[in-house]
């Protein structure tokens, strides 16, 4: 029997590939090229923490500092078993063109620890987060390099990253670097709106597109996979506008209603179960089952390449707005572009995070707390405005989305660097 390959992309050749594409039909200039195809830093660190019970357990942590022409380097610390150094890097890249699309004055940068965080206690998570805080140093820095939280991280863990990097400064020093992390809890210098934004920025994107393709999104159907920070704030926002999720998956497994699952009695279910398995009234079903759902929106908000060659066909969606980074790997989305289901590229899409991450560090470095109405206005705006410079820029170019994306983020890292030079 002939067995035909799937083809699949490890997360930084994804990269890559997008990134050759674009700055092929841009003509990128080859030297600002040259410079962008690499990562400026990748620190990795071993690092040990004593165990509940006693014993010493070895960890390892990234943080790849992708580049910071454009400013300090900024992007999410990933808890998760997954994590290795061809993943964060890609994650990295990712953080720079994110930054650029939406013109915030940050570079691009991610991190993360190699675990399984449920399978360790809350005092030990603590420890692990404290110690690897300690090893990064003054890797990370309120002007240089700062964190926020990513996939099993949160305020929490921000916290704890403050408490540890404040304890390696000067006494001094200390008022002055609240904003080494962002997504902290609110009572210790979080931004309103921190928590929604991702999600938030998610549902603005796909308003523009319901308004440009006269779109309904009353009665609309939608399917989410991850109900976690993302997922969840993108499921129970958008019920407002009388959508409705029929099916969601998550580590735990995957549940459908036609009639609807109300996103705030799903989002309290996780709470209290760990995920959205056995949700009553649900029927359960399994992962292919999932994807082959008929609907009109489809929210990845997991992890990377879960659209692929394999899975591309399957999807029975007219919209795929991407919470997730990296959830289409370069096979999957010829074949989307191929099944004419359109993309809303993650660069664009969950760009929400890291424009409300640069709004809490503005507050702080200014001692100001903005109301949510503020933070709201101000997330709409800057994501509207690159929603619309991708669709002109696609519509320019003749391109994808994703294409056009890169385009509107190389084109503006290209103008810096040919402007300010290379030294020497
Ligand atoms: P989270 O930890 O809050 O939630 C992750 C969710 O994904 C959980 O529901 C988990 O069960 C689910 N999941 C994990 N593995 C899965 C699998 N194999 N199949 C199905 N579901 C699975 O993380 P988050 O912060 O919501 O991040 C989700 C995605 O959004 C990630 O790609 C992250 O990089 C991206 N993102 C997050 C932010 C942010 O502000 N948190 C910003 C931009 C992008």
């Amino acid at each position: 029997m002939l067995v035909t390959a799937i083809k699949k992309a490890s997360v930084y050749d994804n990269v890559t590939r997008q990134f050759n594409k674009a700055a092929d039909l841009m003509s990128l200039d080859p030297n600002i090229r040259k410079i962008l195809a690499q990562t400026t830093n990748e620190i990795v660190v071993n690092f040990p923490v004593k165990m509940d019970d006693g014993p010493i357990k070895m960890f390892i942590g990234y943080r790849v500092q992708h580049n910071n022409v454009l400013g300090p380097f900024k992007g999410g610390l990933r808890f998760h078993p997954q994590v290795d150094l061809d993943e964060v890097r890609a994650l990295a890249t990712w953080m720079t063109w994110k930054s650029a699309i939406v013109n915030i004055p940050f570079g691009g940068a991610k991190g993360g620890i190699q675990i399984d965080p449920s399978k360790y206690s809350l005092s030990e998570l603590e420890r692990i987060t404290r110690r690897f805080t300690y090893a990064l140093g003054h890797n990370i820095g309120p002007e240089y390099d700062i964190p926020a939280p990513d996939v099993n991280t949160n305020p929490q863990i921000m916290a704890w990253i403050l408490d540890t990097y404040l304890s390696m400064v000067p006494p001094k020093e200390r008022q002055g670097c609240v904003h080494v992390v962002t997504g902290k809890p609110i009572e210790s210098g979080g931004s309103l709106g921190r928590d929604k934004a991702t999600g938030q920025g998610v549902v603005f994107c796909i308003e523009e597109w319901a308004k440009v393709n006269y779109f309904d999104l009353n009665g609309a159907t939608y399917i989410v996979q991850g109900f976690g920070n993302v997922g969840s704030w993108v499921a129970r926002l958008i019920k407002a506008h009388g959508s409705k999720l029929i099916a969601a998956e998550d580590i735990t497994g995957g549940i459908y209603n036609p009639k609807g699952i109300d996103p705030s009695e799903l989002i309290q279910f996780v709470k209290q179960n760990g995920g959205v398995a056995n949700y009553p009234g649900s029927e359960g079903i399994d992962h292919k089952t999932f994807m082959k759902t008929e609907a009109d929106i489809f929210i990845p908000a997991a992890l990377e390449n879960q659209i692929t060659e394999e899975t591309a066909p399957m999807l029975n969606v007219t919209v795929v707005a991407e919470g997730a980074n990296g959830p289409t790997d370069t096979f999957g989305d010829e074949i989307l572009q191929r099944r004419e289901i359109q993309v809303i590229p993650d660069i664009l899409c969950n760009a929400g995070g890291v424009i409300v991450s640069y709004f809490e560090w503005l507050q702080n470095k200014r001692s100001e707390a903005w109301e949510l109405e503020e933070v709201d206005n101000k997330l709409h705006k800057k994501i509207t405005n690159a929603y619309k410079r991708v669709k002109e820029t696609a519509e320019d170019f003749n391109t994808d989305w994703r294409t056009a994306a890169y385009i509107v983020a190389l084109s503006r890292l290209e103008i810096v660097y040919k402007e300010r030079g290379i030294f020497p």
